[in-house]
């Protein structure tokens, strides 16, 4: 019952508002697979399935832009001699062993900055 005259009446109202927010809604998503949708482990840190334990082995799809030096013998075929990564955007992580991904895979610290060193598939 209250969905027509008011709510309707609202909507449209909002309409300048949804105009200028999908450049916001693309950045922000842009923004996110660019650096939040998956966190990388650094130096000190590693990750951990809050599934199932699992420290040691993920599945990691991840595209790359390389550019390389091919040097071709004479007889055509290529051998590449120098790999350079333009840029890389790792686009999911799962667990390889209970195949959790997205927010299930967490970043944790190394053994010795006080993370876990017990992996419950590893003993
Ligand atoms: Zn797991």
């Amino acid at each position: 019952m209250w969905l027509t005259g008011s709510t309707l009446g609202a909507g449209s109202d909002d309409g300048p508002v949804p105009r200028r927010d999908p450049e916001d809604l693309r950045e922000a998503r842009d923004r996110r697979l660019a650096d939040v949708s998956v966190l990388l482990p650094d130096a000190e840190s590693r990750f951990r399935c809050g599934r199932c334990g699992n420290l040691t082995r993920f599945d990691v799809v991840r595209s790359s832009r390389v550019r390389e030096y091919w040097h071709l013998a004479l007889a055509g075929d290529p051998v590449v001699e120098d790999t350079e990564v333009v840029s890389e955007t790792v686009e999911s992580v799962s667990c390889r062993w209970c195949g959790a991904q997205g927010d299930e895979i967490e970043i944790v610290p190394r053994p010795e900055a006080g993370g876990p060193d017990v992996d419950p598939h590893e003993s």
